[in-house]
């Protein structure tokens, strides 16, 4: 019998699909994503982008305060030591998605930890096909594989991560170890000046390093990380190095000029990318309609259609607009919704 519906995903987007499916009766089959080592350097493992950050302050229903005690009794045993990390800040990134996980399988779900490799949309029931070589039929199937930030693809880059280097200021740039003191943005679109607006209000200082002489951001956002006394724009330069050591994390980044053999060193304690994000969407290359950039179009206003009738697109996949877990999730329930209707009205 084909599944009824297939959820591709595990962040905050395909966890709220699953919750919504399973008490829907429909009996969702998540396919969660390979832990391979690929995947860790691309930062697209299990459990997404929120399972690379530490505390999570905005996500409504964990207030700052110890939640230890209801997250080892939420938390299946072997991840116990999850709420270790949790002890006076909101609930961190890695529990909120165990505790998603965890709520979908409660009602059901079935959880394959392996990659969708290729999907024949053209097939009805449509036919997937996992890395470890499954073969999967469905009626209907979420997409909710997110989108991973970008980063400049250096050694010293990867060894701080979660010690200083973040590619998200809105999660991390509230923890003490960023409050006052000088940080680093790299980038010189909307996304970096968004974020050196909000470390400034963290830091001693913000400095925005962009590797031009003018911002590609839009005129009122440029105008702002202008007029904001934190915000010091060096222009005509890209990080070469990110300094420190296992101890302290970042200490600093070595800058080199864009223009001349000029380098330099600045003393900072966070480097945050904001230089784009690129959509977990390579493995449906024309099979679904994408915008330019590679997300997923969504092609009825105020649903989660995809140009396939029966596939919807949940999360940061379709959306580069506002990227919160919060959204993620309230798209989530929006496609579950959508697949059981859609489940319906075909009678299916
Ligand atoms: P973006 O507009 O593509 O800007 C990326 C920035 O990163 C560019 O300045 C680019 O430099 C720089 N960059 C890219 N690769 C780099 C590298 N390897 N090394 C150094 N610098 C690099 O991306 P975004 O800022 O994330 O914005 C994405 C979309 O979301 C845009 O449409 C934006 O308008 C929208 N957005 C809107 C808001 C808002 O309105 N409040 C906030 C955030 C995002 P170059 O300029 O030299 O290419």
């Amino acid at each position: 019998m084909p599944e009824k519906v297939v959820i591709i995903g595990s962040g905050p987007a395909a966890w709220t699909a699953a919750i919504y499916a399973a008490r829907a009766a429909l009996e969702p089959l998540v396919y969660e994503g390979a832990a391979t080592e690929e995947n860790r350097l691309r930062g697209t493992l299990p459990l997404g982008q929120l399972a690379l950050t530490t505390e999570v302050e905005n996500y409504p229903g964990f207030p700052a305060g110890d939640l230890s005690a209801y997250l080892l009794d939420s938390l299946a045993d072997d991840k116990s030591y999850l709420a270790d990390m949790h002890q006076k800040e909101g609930v961190s990134g890695p529990e909120l998605m165990e505790l998603m996980r965890q709520q979908a399988i409660n009602f059901g779900t079935r959880v394959m930890t392996d990659d969708i490799a290729d999907v024949d949309f053209d097939a009805r029931p449509f036919h997937l096909r996992a890395l470890g070589g499954d073969e999967v039929e469905a009626r209907t199937v979420i997409v909710a594989t997110g989108a991973r930030a970008n980063y400049l693809g250096i050694e010293s880059e990867e060894r701080f991560k979660n010690k200083g280097v973040s590619a998200c200021a809105v999660c991390d740039g509230a923890l003490p170890r960023f409050r006052n003191k000088p940080l680093v943005v790299v980038g010189g679109g909307d996304s970096a000046v968004e974020e050196s607006d909000y470390l400034s209000k963290f830091a001693s200082i913000v400095y925005m390093v962009h590797r031009r002489d003018a911002l590609r951001a839009s005129k009122i956002m440029a105008q702002r990380a202008m007029e904001n006394k934190k915000i010091d724009i060096v222009w005509n330069s890209v990080v070469d190095e990110v300094l420190g050591n296992d101890t302290d994390g970042v200490t600093g980044v070595r800058l080199k000029s864009t223009i001349d053999d000029n380098s330099r060193e600045l003393e900072i304690s966070g480097f945050f990318l904001a230089i784009g994000h690129t959509p977990n969407t390579g493995f449906l290359a024309g099979k679904l309609e994408m915008t330019e950039k590679k997300y997923l179009k969504w092609t009825v206003p105020f649903r989660t259609n995809t140009s396939v009738e029966g596939v919807f697109a949940a999360g940061d996949v379709a959306d580069d607009y506002y990227r919160q877990a919060v959204t993620a999730a309230g798209s989530g329930c929006m496609a579950a919704l959508d697949a059981e209707r859609y489940l319906a009205a075909k009678g299916l």
